[in-house]
C-alpha cells in the first residue's frame, strides 16, 4: 500500500458546498424520522436550522444512554461544540442523522476471562471490545489492562479513536478494547497466561481485515507477543491481526517509537507557525511509560529539554534535565525491573521526587517551563493545572495520553492563546505507524527505520496542516480543538453518506 493523500479536501469542499445539490437524488432517507413526510426541499431548507437541535438531542441520548460514562459524555460533548458549522453547511449530515449514528457503537463485546495464578488460585477478570465505527476501514485500536477499564471508558477511547484514524488519512476504523486486570504486581508468567486467556476469548472477533488491535497502558511488546502468539495458535495462520509486534516477528520498525516520536513532530510543526522550534525549550513529559519514554527520546534530539517524568505514584523534577544516560535508565527501571518512577530520585540526586496529593491539582504541572506534554492518562490535567500551566510561562500542549486535558482545562488554554494540540492529532503517530505494520504484514515486507520514520513524519505533517487549514476555513483560525473534530469528522461522515445507513 503506498502512502495514502491527506484527508480528501477536495471532497470537503465539494460536500460542504455543492453536495447539497445531490440532495433530491438521495435514496430514501428512512432514518431522518423528524422530516418523514416533507417534501426533499422542505427538508433541505430546515436542515441548518435543525443541526443545534440536532447536536444538543444527540448529546442528551448520549447521557441518558449511557449513564455515568463521564468521559464518553465529555468526548463527545467536545466534539460536538465543533460541529454546528459543519452540520449547518452539510445538511445531509442532519437530514441521515449522521452524528447520532457515530456516537453509536456498532458493537460492544463483553466476555469473562478466567485465569489462574502462581499460586492456583482462579481469577475472574472481564474482557471488552468496543467497535465503534468501520466506515472508512477495518477496525483498529488498542488493548488497555488497567482497573479502571469498563465499557464507558472504552467508549470514549473508541470514539476518539475513530476520528483520530480518520486524520492519519490511513484506511482505519475505530475501536478501543482491554480488561480491568491489573498487570502491577504480576509474574511474568501471571501475564501470560492472562493475555493467553483474553485471547482465547477475544479470538472470533478480530482479524487482519476486522478489527485489528494493538497496545496501550498495561499493554507493551511482552503482552502483545504473548496474545499473537495465542491468536496464532488458534488460527493456525501468521497474519497481521494485531499491531504493535515484535521487530523480529511481523513488527513494523519505529512502531514502538511512532507515538511520542508522533507528538514531538507534531509539536514542531505548531511552534514553526510561530517561527519557533523547540531547540532550547524547557518541557514537562507525564507518565514514564511508552509515549512519555519517546516523547523524551526526540524532545533531546531536537535539542528540548525534558525535567520531569512521573507514574501513578508521583513524580520527579530533575532540574538538570533528563540526558540520554538518564533516559536509557528509566527504560530499564519501567521496561525490565518494572520499578517506580521514585527510584530516579535515589539514583540521580539533583532530582527531587514529590508524590501524589490529590485534591484536583498536581504540581508536576506547577513547574516552571515551556512547553507540556501530557502522557500518562485521561483527565490529569484540571482547570487548576492548566492555569498553572498557563501561569508558569507555557506556550504549547501538545497531548500524548488520550484526552489527558479536562473541559474547562481545555478552556483555559484556548484564552490564553497559547498552542494546543489535542491528542486526536497529536498522538495519532502511534495509531499511523501501526497502519503502516498492517500495509507492510499485507505485503510480507518489513521498511527500513529511515522510511517508517520518514512517512510517520510526513504524516504528522499532514495531520497538522489539515487541521490547520481546517480550522481556518471554518473561520476558527489556529483552534486545533475545531480543526481536527470537523476534518475527523468529515471522512467518516462522507463515508457513511455513501455506504447508506441502512
Ligand atoms: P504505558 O506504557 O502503560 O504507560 C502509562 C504511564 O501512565 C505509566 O507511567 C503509568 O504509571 C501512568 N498512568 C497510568 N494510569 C495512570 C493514572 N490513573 N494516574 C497517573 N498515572 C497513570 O502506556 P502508554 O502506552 O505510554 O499510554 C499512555 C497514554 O498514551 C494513554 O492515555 C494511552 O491511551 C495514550 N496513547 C498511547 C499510544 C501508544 O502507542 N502506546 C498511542 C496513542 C495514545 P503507573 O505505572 O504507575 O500506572
Amino acid at each position: 500500500m503506498s502512502l495514502p493523500a491527506g484527508p480528501d479536501r477536495a471532497s470537503v469542499a465539494r460536500r460542504s458546498v455543492g453536495g447539497v445539490l445531490g440532495l433530491s437524488t438521495l435514496p430514501g432517507r428512512r432514518g431522518a424520522s423528524k422530516d418523514v413526510g416533507m417534501t426533499p426541499g422542505a427538508a433541505r431548507r430546515k436542515a441548518p436550522s435543525r443541526a443545534k437541535e440536532q447536536l444538543r438531542e444527540v448529546l442528551a441520548k448520549v447521557e441518558s444512554k449511557n449513564p455515568g460514562e463521564v468521559d464518553f459524555h465529555q468526548a463527545v460533548r467536545e466534539v460536538s461544540r465543533s460541529l454546528e458549522p459543519v452540520l449547518v453547511r452539510q445538511p445531509r449530515y442532519v437530514l441521515d442523522k449522521v452524528f447520532e449514528r457515530l456516537v453509536e457503537p456498532d458493537r460492544v463485546i463483553s466476555f469473562g476471562v478466567n485465569w489462574v495464578d502462581d499460586d492456583g488460585e482462579i481469577h475472574v477478570n472481564r474482557g471488552y471490545r468496543v467497535q465503534m465505527s468501520s466506515s472508512i476501514g477495518p477496525y483498529k485500536g488498542g488493548l488497555r489492562f488497567h482497573p479502571t477499564v469498563g465499557p464507558g471508558l472504552l467508549k470514549f477511547l473508541a470514539f476518539e479513536q475513530t476520528f483520530k484514524n480518520s486524520l492519519t488519512s490511513l484506511p482505519m476504523g475505530g475501536a478501543k478494547g482491554g480488561s480491568d486486570f491489573d498487570p502491577k504486581g504480576r509474574s511474568e508468567s501471571e501475564i501470560r497466561r492472562f493475555c493467553q486467556s483474553f485471547m482465547t476469548e477475544l479470538y472470533p472477533y478480530i482479524g487482519e481485515f476486522t478489527d485489528v488491535p494493538a497496545g496501550d497502558i498495561g499493554v507493551g511488546e511482552r503482552e502483545i507477543g504473548y496474545l499473537f502468539g495465542q491468536y496464532k495458535r488458534i488460527a493456525k495462520r501468521f497474519v497481521g491481526a494485531i499491531t504493535g509486534k515484535g521487530i523480529k516477528w511481523g513488527g513494523s520498525r519505529i512502531r514502538q517509537e511512532a507515538t511520542g516520536y508522533g507528538v514531538v513532530y507534531f509539536a514542531r510543526e505548531m511552534l514553526a507557525t510561530r517561527d519557533d522550534t523547540l531547540d532550547g525549550k524547557t518541557c514537562l513529559v507525564s507518565g514514564s511509560g511508552n509515549v512519555a519514554q519517546f516523547t523524551v527520546e526526540k524532545l533531546l534530539e531536537l535539542g528540548a529539554r525534558t525535567v520531569t517524568l512521573s507514574d501513578s505514584d508521583g513524580f520527579v523534577h530533575d532540574p538538570d534535565g533528563i540526558d540520554r544516560d538518564k533516559l536509557e535508565w528509566v527504560k530499564r527501571l519501567k521496561n525490565e525491573r518494572r520499578g517506580r518512577i521514585r527510584e530516579y530520585a535515589q539514583e540521580f540526586p539533583r532530582a527531587t521526587y514529590h508524590p501524589v496529593t490529590g485534591g484536583g491539582e498536581n504540581p508536576l504541572w506547577s513547574v516552571p517551563a515551556q512547553c507540556a506534554f501530557p502522557s500518562a492518562t485521561q483527565d490529569e490535567i484540571s482547570y487548576k493545572d492548566a492555569d498553572s500551566l498557563v501561569n508558569g510561562g507555557v506556550m504549547l500542549v501538545a497531548e500524548g495520553a488520550n484526552m489527558p486535558t479536562v473541559s474547562d482545562g481545555v478552556d483555559r488554554f484556548s484564552a490564553a492563546g497559547i498552542l494546543y494540540a489535542p491528542s486526536k492529532a497529536a498522538n495519532a503517530g502511534g495509531v499511523a505507524v501501526s497502519g503502516l505494520e498492517m500495509a507492510q504484514d499485507m505485503q510480507l515486507a518489513q521498511w527500513s527505520t529511515e522510511e517508517v520514520d520518514r512517512r510517520l513524519q510526513e504524516i504528522m505533517r499532514r495531520i497538522h496542516e489539515t487541521v490547520r487549514q481546517t480550522a481556518e476555513e471554518y473561520d476558527q483560525p489556529g483552534d486545533y480543538v475545531a480543526g481536527a473534530n470537523i476534518a475527523g469528522f468529515v471522512k467518516v461522515a462522507d463515508a457513511m453518506l455513501d455506504e447508506s445507513p441502512i
